[in-house]
């Protein structure tokens, strides 16, 4: 079996055999560019390396021993030679990139005859004695872990003792010494001399890296990002090209185009005389890749050239490392460069532009989750440079915001009426923040997750928002709250990042986000190539429109209760439903009546021609109902009733099971007045709105949580009476459609029934989530993350939907809806809608439409393209 390729044996698409910087060493080899020799050991080598009882076969050895005869006839030198000696670098490189993973080691081969050899060649024994300690602690720490102090303590001794100020100043007799020394280091702590056998040496830091595959560190970052652990690593050893061995010599890093901006430019640092990652860890300011210009204008357009045609030849944006050693370029590393969220939408638009790319190949090279880091204000990078982060929290809607402190929604909305920018701290939201929560620039909570109220608000906002931020101690009574131990009260100024979680002292200056351009162009392609349409969750005419500026093609939810919750309403709404008898709650919900009809008017005004699904109350009505005492005597009082029957009737409201309890389409079956007062103001409005403003709105009304046909073949009777009622009265003509909701698994199984009453389904995700895996939505967080750990469950199913339990609930709704009704209109909403890969999955599935909350609009646009390419 071939265990080890040499790089001219190799090419970029076999990543997965020689992991991902073998491959394009390989590649580059190939395409001819000055790359220094060497072979990759393959990650099936690292698997039989496990499978030996971490131990390289026979087999192996032999094959690397060929391979590095073969670079030492290349470069015509020879590994350990007293004369010219051959040295290599053992580097690591997986197939997918991976920090954590073993460092690499340079000079490997070096020992105390190879050590005179180089000097001699080289004519610069300093040099060469000061590559020979660097090695020896390279090999030291990493193969064998011995602590870098204990050589820092050496070096730094060697420069107090002489009064040097750096390391450049250290004589070669000085290097000759600490050499000594670190020898004497390593045989202490190994108990075995430094190996001097180059061979032996070359053995041993294979091992390592096969090794350090699974050290914790690297175990920890697969976790995290859900990366397979049998994938395995692959090494390089590849003879040493030197970059400081002079002023003519250097080495640096570039990118093609600039990673921040994705401006088409050459991007990059260099170090003169200098080697290996010198350049990154700051021992010297680097210069700018223009700078090699003047420096070396030869090496510099040979390097520009090398930098396009790369471009060219992977069609994307490459990262590059490079040496020059005495005046001659030398590539050691290619990869596509990692970008931000605007530099990867301006070169892939751009790429399209010169002929790179197709648009296709456009479309799928951006992260369709990513774009939303550009539809939100963020931080400006040169105020950032200076801010420090007070705490971290969980990174719960995008977006960044300064502005003043304040701990209730009634303050909130108080100082932002005063003109203040406000920041809304909360141990954790619920309902009744909702208009604090709507008019503060941001919102940073103690407690919850990822799906707590506050993240999934907030996210349907498009406002930014820290949840779950442990080390924030808040005391709402008090007004205040601490980060560890410092004191912040109402006023003071504080800044959040909801993309990364970080919360901040004092304000910091944001950019506004640009949706045209580039991000115009990009949408432009994708709803060309998509079918799957994309409508927008919405309860208000702001929410619509923000979403129809992002490209919503409808609205696939509206929740009415959303407008219960306004503080000017919401005594009616407790009116309503503390109602005893049919006529009190007549004359209630005859109050509530004309506000729905102006909500409704408001949103058809937007949307215009665009459908509009409204969906009928939904919750369980103890939500609505007031919990603290001030607000329960003020309700009493109101209603003429004492505070004790007052409590009494909220009690008898309390539901053990809130969430399968008393709610949904069995509200309005128990009363059909809130379904009649709903339909009404849906249809009064849309007449209304049509005769205004001469379009042609045709509402659809949803009845939520049905699991059975004959629930909606009651409500749909009290639904039509009423239109046929108002349209009499108003002597007008309209269109509707009146559907259900699947969100049962009994209807989801019994969808072909359903179909009979229904005019169109539209998949409540979250619910038949819940329902069918049996997970309260609201308590999941506590164990889904062990779940998830151990790895029973791939992933949140609330987040992205679980394919093949709840999915394949979608599939037979979706067949069986059709087998009744072939034309039967479909979508989906809840969060699931606004998820890629959820996307493509209701793509597959035969979906109409997603729907999602309005910030999620261009990444379902996006994802549906996706789907089809
Ligand atoms: P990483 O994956 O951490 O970037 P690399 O294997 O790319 O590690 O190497 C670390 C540094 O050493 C890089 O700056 C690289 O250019 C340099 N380097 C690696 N191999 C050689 C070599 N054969 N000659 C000169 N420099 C090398
Ligand atoms: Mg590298
Ligand atoms: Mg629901």
């Amino acid at each position: 079996k071939k265990w080890v390729y040499l790089f001219k044996e190799g090419e970029a698409s076999k990543k997965a055999l020689l992991g991902g910087k073998g491959a394009n060493l390989a590649e580059m080899t190939n395409i001819g560019l000055p790359v220094p020799y060497g072979f990759t050991v393959t990650t099936e080598a690292c698997a039989e390396f496990y499978n030996q009882g971490e131990k390289l076969s026979d087999e192996i050895k032999a094959q690397v021993d060929e391979c590095m005869k073969v670079i030492e006839e290349q470069s015509g030198k020879k590994f350990g030679d007293i004369n010219d000696p051959l040295l290599v670098s053992v580097r690591s490189g997986a197939a997918i990139s991976m920090p954590g993973m073993m460092d690499t080691i340079l000079n490997l081969g070096l020992n105390d005859d190879s050590v005179i050899g180089l000097a001699t060649k080289t004519e610069n024994e300093r040099f060469a004695y000061d590559s020979y300690r660097r090695f020896i602690q390279m090999f030291s720490d990493v193969v064998l872990s011995v602590p870098k102090y204990l050589f820092e303590n050496v070096l730094d001794d060697a420069k107090e003792e002489n009064g040097y100020e750096s390391d450049t100043e250290l004589t070669t007799e000085d290097l000759k010494k600490i050499v000594d020394e670190y020898k004497a280091i390593y045989k202490k702590e190994v108990r075995k001399a430094f190996p001097q056998d180059p061979k032996e040496q070359l053995e041993m830091a294979i091992n390592a890296v096969f090794s350090s595959w699974n050290n914790a560190r690297a175990i920890t970052y697969r976790n995290i990002h859900n990366l397979s652990h049998s994938m395995g690593t692959a090494v390089n050893v590849q003879s040493m090209v030197f970059g400081n061995m002079g002023d003519d010599s250097g080495t640096g890093v570039a990118f093609s185009r600039n990673p921040a901006t994705g401006e088409n430019k050459l991007f990059g640092e260099f170090l003169m005389n200098a080697q290996g990652e010198d350049v990154v860890a700051g021992i010297r300011t680097p210069k700018t890749i223009d700078e090699l210009g003047d420096i070396m204008p030869e090496v510099y357009a040979q390097f520009k050239e090398i930098t396009e045609n790369l471009e060219k030849h992977y069609k994307d944006m490459q990262d590059i490392e490079f040496t020059i050693e005495k005046g001659k370029l030398f590539i050691l590393q290619t990869r596509n460069g990692k970008r931000t969220a605007d530099a990867a939408l301006r070169a892939a638009v751009e790429m399209v532009g010169e002929g790179l790319i197709t648009k296709n190949e456009a479309l799928l090279r951006i992260e369709p989750s990513s774009l939303d880091q550009l539809l939100h204000p963020t931080f400006d990078e040169t105020t950032m440079v200076e801010a420090e982060a007070l705490t971290k929290g969980l990174p719960a809607s995008p977006g960044a915001a300064s502005g003043k402190v304040y701990f209730t929604a009634h303050e909130a909305v108080a100082a932002v009426g005063k003109g203040e920018a406000v920041i809304l701290v909360r141990k954790e939201t619920s309902p009744e923040d909702i208009e604090g929560m709507n008019v503060a620039n941001g919102i940073l909570t103690a407690r919850g997750g990822m799906t707590s109220h506050a993240a999934v608000v907030a996210r349907g906002m498009g406002k930014c928002c820290v949840a779950g931020c442990d080390e924030v101690r808040v005391n709402e009574e008090a007004k205040e709250f601490t980060i560890k131990g410092e004191k912040f009260v109402e006023g003071d100024t504080i800044s959040l990042d909801g993309s990364t979680g970080k919360v901040y002292k004092g304000s910091i200056k944001t950019v506004e986000p640009n949706l045209s351009g580039n991000f115009a162009q990009l949408m432009e392609w994708a709803d060309e190539t998509r079918t799957l349409k994309v409508r927008t969750n919405a309860d208000t005419p702001v929410d619509s429109e923000t979403a129809v500026r992002f490209g919503a093609e409808g609205i696939g939810l509206c929740r009415t209760e959303h407008m219960f919750f306004d503080e000017e309403r919401i005594p009616e709404v407790r009116k309503m439903i503390l109602s005893e008898t049919v006529e009190q709650r007549k004359e209630a919900l005859e109050k509530i009546l004309p506000m729905q009809k102006a909500d409704f008017k408001g949103i058809y005004k937007v949307m215009k021609e665009r459908p509009v699904t409204v969906r009928l109350l939904d919750p369980p009505l103890h939500e609505f109902l007031p919990q603290e005492e001030a607000d329960i005597k003020a309700l009493s009082d109101d209603m003429n009733v004492s505070i004790e029957k007052m409590k009494e009737v909220i009690n008898s409201l309390h539901e053990f099971n809130p969430m399968l309890g008393h709610r949904g389409c069995r509200l309005a079956i128990t009363y059909p007045e809130i379904a009649v007062m709903q339909t009404r103001a849906i249809i009064e409005a849309a007449i209304e709105v049509n005769a205004e403003e001469g379009v042609c709105i045709k509402p659809e009304i949803m009845i939520p949580l049905a699991g059975m046909k004959t629930e909606l073949e009651y409500l749909k009777g009290i639904v039509e009476n009423t239109v046929e009622d108002v349209i009499a009265e108003k002597d007008g003509k309209l269109e509707y459609l009146v559907g259900t909701m699947i969100e049962i698994p009994r209807a989801a199984v019994t969808a072909d029934e359903i179909a009979e009453v229904s005019e169109f389904f539209s998949f409540g995700t979250n619910d038949l989530t819940q329902m069918g895996f049996g997970f309260s939505r609201d308590d999941a967080g506590k164990f889904i993350g062990e779940y998830i750990d151990k790895e029973i469950l791939p992933r949140d199913p609330f987040q992205s939907i679980d394919q093949a339990g709840i999915g394949k609930l979608v599939e037979i709704g979706v067949n069986l809806g059709r087998k009744t009704r072939n034309d039967l209109k479909i979508g989906v909403c809840g969060e699931h809608g606004g998820d890629p890969e959820s996307i493509d999955f209701f793509y597959r599935a035969g979906l109409d439409y997603v729907s999602c909350s309005p910030y999620r609009v261009p990444i379902a646009r996006l994802a549906a393209a996706q789907a089809v390419l």
